[in-house]
């Protein structure tokens, strides 16, 4: 994946929410205290290689707030990650939990690791390792962990073990995001995707626009955005363009077809890192267009669903004047400076911590489906999840339309407000 140096996701993510306690006319203390995480932990894994050397890798933790419950957030290994990735992260998950009001705050992990370049054993040695840890600050009543970009349920499963063999006993609620069968829930894997869709029903529907009538252009072909192109294409909406990282040739690409794409036909041709197979895209009739062209095309609905920074100052000028609606499935794709222009445009943005909200929405329901030991059918879960998303759409577009707030804006004020009220009310600030 292409990854921007000078790019500061803390930074960004620290600017939004200075914006928010601006709007809120939020007091200093809880300002301060909600501009920095709660608590780090940086920890040194070692771990002895297959060829018997030992390696040893930089893991993190990041617990940006637990006023409204534990912390929430994923552990991602990459090798590009960087602390400040890692706080933005944790940060906007505590914005998260608290506009799909789900009794949870904001965490997150890494460890800069590639596991490209790593067999399964070594990747347990890192599971069981960043555990070791971190064992006294987890758990289901402290920090909930969950997989992340390049972690998965095996990964969970792994984490899971380390933590029971120390602690002596089963915690099933300790971590989410496990397989099915060994403590997962139903409707995790389609939750995001389905989640930001049920998001964009109810914006067309506020907008008066009826999806049947309308195309897509999506950034993205992994988990968020599949499920994303699913539920959109049963509710009658077009997607024609969709892009995906060439990791051969190190650049993106987007497919075009303006008939609409054949969801299945591309899954067919798609790598387990959501890489699209070229060739075999031409052959079967795609126009094959350069990366960003994803984002010029004559639609009325984008969904960045891939990666932080990609509708930027830079391009967002791009973006055709058909367009209406923005879906953000990824975290943090749109920079302060494009919003201004999405703003100025008139183009209604359903922001990422509302709409990638189901993904933790559904962890929630696993925690909870775990420590009662009972586990809910598919269609229990998804429709649980449609009507939290569905609340947590609506306590936003509400303020959005009475205090003619930007989405992104109000999302915040949402947000900032219940977690400083828990704050407040618990006596911190
Ligand atoms: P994934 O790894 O399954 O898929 C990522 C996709 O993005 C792949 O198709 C990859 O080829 C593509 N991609 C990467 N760089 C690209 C680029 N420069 N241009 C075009 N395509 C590019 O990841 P995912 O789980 O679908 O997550 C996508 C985004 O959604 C991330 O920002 C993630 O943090 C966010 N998110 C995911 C979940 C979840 O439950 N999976 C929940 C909340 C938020």
């Amino acid at each position: 994946m292409a990854h921007d140096a000078s790019f500061n996701p803390f930074q960004m993510a620290r600017a939004q929410f200075d914006k928010s306690a601006d709007l809120i006319g939020l007091d200093q203390g809880t300002r301060d205290l909600l501009r920095s995480p709660l608590r780090e932990f940086h920890f040194s894994i070692p771990v002895r290689m297959d060829d018997g050397t030992v390696k040893v890798f930089e893991g993190f933790r990041v617990q940006h707030s637990d006023a409204r419950g534990p912390a929430k957030g994923g552990i991602r290994f990459h090798p590009q990650e960087t602390v400040d990735t890692v706080r933005a992260l944790a940060m906007w998950m505590t914005w998260k939990c608290a506009v799909a009001d789900i009794p949870l705050g904001g965490g997150k992990g890494g460890v800069i690791c590639d596991p490209h370049n790593l067999s399964a054993r070594e990747q347990e040695a890192i599971c069981r390792g960043w555990i070791r840890q971190m064992n006294k600050n987890v758990g289901p009543v402290e920090d909930v962990p969950a997989p992340d970009v390049m972690t998965n349920p095996q990964h969970m499963l792994w984490m899971l073990d380390e933590f029971e063999t120390i602690r002596g006993g089963r915690y099933p609620g300790m971590i989410t995001g496990k397989p099915v069968g060994m403590g997962g829930s139903l409707g995790r894997t389609e939750a995001t995707g389905y989640g930001a869709v049920y998001c964009l029903r109810e914006a067309l529907k506020e907008l008066g626009i009826d999806v049947k009538s309308t195309t897509a252009s999506v950034q993205g072909f992994g988990n968020v955005s599949q499920y994303a192109i699913e539920l959109y294409h049963r509710m009658g909406g077009k997607v024609i363009c969709v892009s995906s990282w060439n990791q051969a040739e190190q650049k993106s690409v987007s497919y075009y077809k303006p008939d609409g794409v054949d969801l299945a036909q591309l899954q067919a041709i798609t790598d387990r890192f959501g890489g699209i197979d070229p060739a075999k895209a031409r052959e079967l009739g795609y126009e094959i267009l350069p990366g960003e062209a994803w984002l010029d095309r004559e639609v009325d609905i984008l969904i960045p669903a891939a990666i932080e920074n990609q509708i930027t100052g830079a391009n967002v000028e791009k973006i055709n004047k058909r367009v209406k609606v923005v879906v953000e499935g990824a975290n943090g794709p749109t920079t302060p400076e494009a919003d201004a222009v999405l703003f100025k445009r008139g183009i209604f943005n359903i922001p990422d911590f509302l709409a990638n909200a189901g993904g933790v929405t559904c962890s929630y329901f696993e925690q909870v489906q775990c420590n009662m030991n009972y586990f809910w059918e598919r269609d229990d879960v998804l429709n649980k999840l449609d009507a939290k998303m569905t609340a947590a759409y609506h306590s936003v577009s509400d303020l959005a339309r009475n205090k003619k707030l930007y989405m992104r804006d109000a999302a915040y004020v949402v947000a900032v407000n219940r977690v400083a009220a828990a704050c407040r009310d618990r006596g911190w600030v």
